[in-house]
């Protein structure tokens, strides 16, 4: 499973990228871990970013591909992987494809985690972290437990500084403003899985492996078919079976007004019983009072 994942600050996209590494066995490959680990390692392509962002310059995108083919490499990422972090525009999702192509790694799936601005700015304006504990809570959504910190004191919780509203407006922006072209970019390659990524974490992580069942690859999608078809014909047996049984079963006039007339002598029955039991009573009653 080869796949890009796209969504916004505070979509969830790294607690559901660790759910989807174990559930396919895939690693998560973020550029922006790739990049600081080449720098700390003094690699050719580390020195080469260092050296960019030591003269206040972006790091060229062929650096970053070029640790993103290194990553890929790798024997853990045979069966796939979750890429995170790139591409950020089109320019880069074509140097990206090339790449891929070359490596005879093409895309399964690029995942975009939809969740409302106004879920989004809930998330991430809530956010609280405790100082002692080092817990995370949301204010709205998760509040902390009152005294349920070390030796019973409440949790000391504080704001991240990129957690204030107004730089949030501005992330949330900046992301869909980059997200877009994307979006446009990879559906047109019939690659883009929409994921509704607001509610419990396990929902969101079916709809996700929902999603990505879908059409995911040739073969998955033929034996889909396949099954489909096969549905579809039992489905039209049974009817036919079905409707076989009916008719025969189905009664005859003659039958009907017979059955017709059981259900009126049985209720005549009845009500020929009714009145005979109310009968019987009022003439008891009657005779009990004559006796007294
Ligand atoms: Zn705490």
């Amino acid at each position: 499973m080869r796949l890009v994942l796209l969504g916004a600050p505070g979509s969830g996209k790294g607690t559901q990228s660790q759910l989807m590494m174990r559930h396919y066995g895939i690693p998560q490959v973020s550029t922006g871990d790739l990049l600081r680990e080449a720098v700390a390692k003094g690699t050719a392509l580390g020195k080469a970013a260092k050296a960019a962002m030591d003269a206040g310059k972006l790091v060229d995108d062929s650096i970053v591909l070029g640790m993103i083919r290194q990553r890929l490499a790798r024997r853990d990422a045979r069966k796939g992987f979750i890429l995170d972090g790139f591409p950020r525009n089109v320019a880069q999702a074509d140097a990206l494809g090339t790449l891929l192509e070359e490596l005879g790694q093409p895309l399964d799936a690029v995942v975009l985690m939809k969740v409302r601005d106004k879920v989004l700015f809930q998330r991430l304006a809530g956010r609280r972290t405790c100082r002692r504990c080092a817990q995370v809570f949301n204010v709205f959504t998760n509040p902390p437990p009152k005294g349920g910190c070390k030796g019973g004191q409440a949790h000391d919780l504080y704001q991240r500084p990129d957690d204030n509203e107004q730089t949030i407006g501005r992330r949330l922006e900046v992301y869909a403003a980059q997200t877009r072209p994307l979006v446009a970019y990879y559906r047109k390659r019939g690659l883009l899985r929409q994921v509704d990524a607001e509610g419990e974490l396990d929902v969101v992580e079916m709809r996700l492996e929902q999603a990505l069942g879908r059409g995911s690859s040739p073969g998955k999608a033929a034996s889909r078919a396949v099954k489909k078809a096969v549905k579809k014909a039992v489905k039209k047996v049974v009817k036919k079976a079905a409707a076989a049984v009916r008719s025969r079963v189905k009664p005859t006039p003659l039958q009907r007004a017979r059955r017709k007339a059981t259900k009126v002598v049985r209720k005549a029955g009845k009500a020929r019983k009714k009145v005979v039991r109310k009968a019987v009573k009022t003439a008891r009653k009657a005779v009990s009072k004559l006796a007294r």
